[in-house]
């Protein structure tokens, strides 16, 4: 099984994720953007199951960004690293954590892309 290694800014939390990656994808929505700190946010998902954070790292801080999304970033650094929906049987994670993203292709799915800020230079572009 391929897995995908990743971590924060400081690498006090890192983390492998095993499986299939899936639905590489945008997200521009404004929890997102304040989130990270950025205008949009690159995604990819693993399954939960055969996700763990690296035993000797720690774990990151939690957030409950809405009623049922939970948004974890490094109690360290700050740096964005994942989401976790309730009841959902995978992780979202940001792709700019993963050590490797190169195999990832993105999706054309761009959620939330109306909110994207007017500022983005690709904005226009990518508008449909
Ligand atoms: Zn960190
Ligand atoms: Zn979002």
């Amino acid at each position: 099984m391929k897995s995908y290694s990743g971590s924060c800014l400081c690498g006090h939390v890192q983390y492998v994720a095993k499986g299939k990656p899936s639905f590489p994808h945008l997200c521009s929505c404004q929890i997102c953007q304040r989130w990270a700190g950025a205008p949009t946010v690159a995604w990819v998902e693993f399954p939960l199951e055969t996700f763990s954070w690296v035993t000797s790292s720690d774990k990151p801080d939690f957030f409950a960004s809405s009623e049922h999304t939970k948004k974890g970033h490094c109690p360290r650094c700050g740096s964005s690293i994942c989401a976790i929906d309730e009841g959902y049987d995978k992780i979202s994670i940001t792709m700019s954590s993963l050590d490797d993203s190169s195999s990832l292709k993105l999706g054309k799915q761009h959620s939330y892309q109306s909110e994207l800020p007017a500022w983005v230079p690709w904005n226009l572009e990518t508008q449909t």
